[in-house]
């Protein structure tokens, strides 16, 4: 209450006409019994008809795929997948980054089917967090080692650039540490409410304090998947496009999957063929890249989705998923296991298909355990599980560097943002 006083004197004017913005909701809900969920009913499931190989991007690719998917038992495409990380990554050392998800906002527009995280304007627990707040948190997240956060947030159309570019500089000045924020598709909700085209958008953003971009909002990255899950969201070229700008003023960005809404393997070699595709293009700019892919399952528990008769991804479908990224994405270096979705020992098998990232120690997450999904852990855990599975654990940051004693700070931003290791 003291610290929201004070802040309130700091506050830039638009963020204090706006009631919304002084909201606050607590860290987690409870579910109703009906579920605490972002809308009013839940959606009648959409019949989803996907498109003949021959008429998508990579279809000659996607089918020499397939066919290695069909052919190879899970164990080779396992093998396969293990040997070609060992060469891309460290061999005997798997990485994690102690970090903390910060959700800025829940207040949401975009009313994606498979979101449990987000409210309407209208809803009473729809929140913005003010800048103390989010100082707060970054100070929590230092003092217990964290080297970034990670912030997104729902498609706020009340928040202005200057709200994001003020809470960057204040991050900056008061709490510098590594932000790793704004997923393509908030970065096309922050230019649409600016009217001001994405890569300046991006350039302002970098300037003030973004480091990286995560991959969210990727989910699958073929339109007819996306009309039917996110009508409302950019499409799949436009998010392509998005991470490529970033990259092309420098900033590294991840790419991400979520499966198990109802998609195709086509669907999803397209997605991972087009992820590649744009990879070679930021690599030879020479600029920015994808740093790591990261694919997790749909979690439909409180989402509109979730009475909807889905083939959700079983655990080797999962393996697969990590051994075909890694043989597809072999531009991309790092594959990083997803434990709060899949399990922890779920996420040690993977370990030896292909993954070389346990993730992030996560000391918040919001999004996933809205589904209610909730495998969060302490470091110990991690380091233990990661050496059960014959690895030697490593902190890392953002980029992959690994973090060394006596460091002074985040290596790809230690101009701005010193941290204590
Ligand atoms: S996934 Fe993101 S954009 Fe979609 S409804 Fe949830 S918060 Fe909004």
């Amino acid at each position: 209450m003291g610290d929201e006083t004070m802040g309130m004197s700091e506050t830039p004017r638009e963020q204090r006409e706006l009631p919304i913005l002084q909201r606050v909701a607590p860290r987690r809900r409870a579910p109703t019994p009906e579920g605490s969920v972002g809308y009013g009913e839940p959606a009648p499931q959409a019949r989803y008809v996907p498109q003949p190989l021959d008429a998508r991007p990579h279809a000659e690719a996607i089918g020499e795929w397939r066919e290695v998917l069909r052919e190879t038992p899970l164990l080779a495409l396992g093998a396969r997948a293990d040997a070609l990380r060992r060469e891309r990554a460290p061999a005997d050392v798997v990485t994690y980054i102690v970090d903390r998800n910060i959700n800025y906002t829940n207040l949401c527009i975009t009313d994606c089917k498979f979101c449990a995280f987000y409210r309407r304007p209208q809803d009473d627990e729809a929140y913005v967090l003010s800048y103390e707040e989010i100082g707060r948190k970054i100070d929590e997240t230092k003092a217990l080692g964290g080297v970034q956060i990670l912030m997104q947030g729902g498609h706020n159309p009340y928040l202005p650039l200057d709200w994001y570019t003020g809470l960057l500089d204040h991050i900056k000045e008061k709490h510098p540490i590594h932000v790793h924020g704004f997923s393509a598709s908030e970065i096309e909700v922050i230019s649409r409410v600016a009217k001001l085209p994405v890569d300046e958008v991006l350039r302002e953003l970098h300037e003030a304090g973004l480091d990286s971009m995560p991959g969210a909002g990727g989910e699958i990255l073929v339109d007819a998947v996306r009309d039917v899950i996110a009508p409302k969201k950019i499409d799949a070229a436009r998010w392509l496009e998005i991470h490529e700008a970033a990259h092309e003023i420098g900033m590294h960005t991840t790419g991400t999957m979520m499966y198990g809404v109802g998609e195709t393997w086509e669907d999803r070699l397209e997605h991972m063929l087009k992820l590649r595709a744009a990879q070679e293009r930021s690599v030879a700019r020479g600029a920015g890249r994808f740093t790591a892919f990261i694919a997790w399952s749909f979690q439909p528990a409180h989402t509109e989705m979730a009475q909807w008769d889905l083939p959700h991804g079983t655990g080797m479908d999962y393996l697969r998923i990590t051994a075909l990224s890694r043989l597809v994405l072999e531009n991309v270096a790092n594959i990083q296991v997803s434990y709060v979705t899949q399990g922890p020992k779920m996420a040690q098998v993977a370990l030896r298909f292909g993954a070389n990232d346990f993730g992030s120690l996560m000391i918040e997450e919001n999004v996933v355990s809205a589904a209610g999904v909730d495998f969060i852990m302490p470091e110990d855990e991690i380091r233990r599980l990661i050496e059960d599975a014959g690895f030697a654990p490593r902190r890392r940051y953002q980029d992959y560097r690994l973090v060394e004693e006596g460091d002074s700070g985040c290596p790809c931003c230690a101009w701005r943002a010193p941290v204590a290791v």
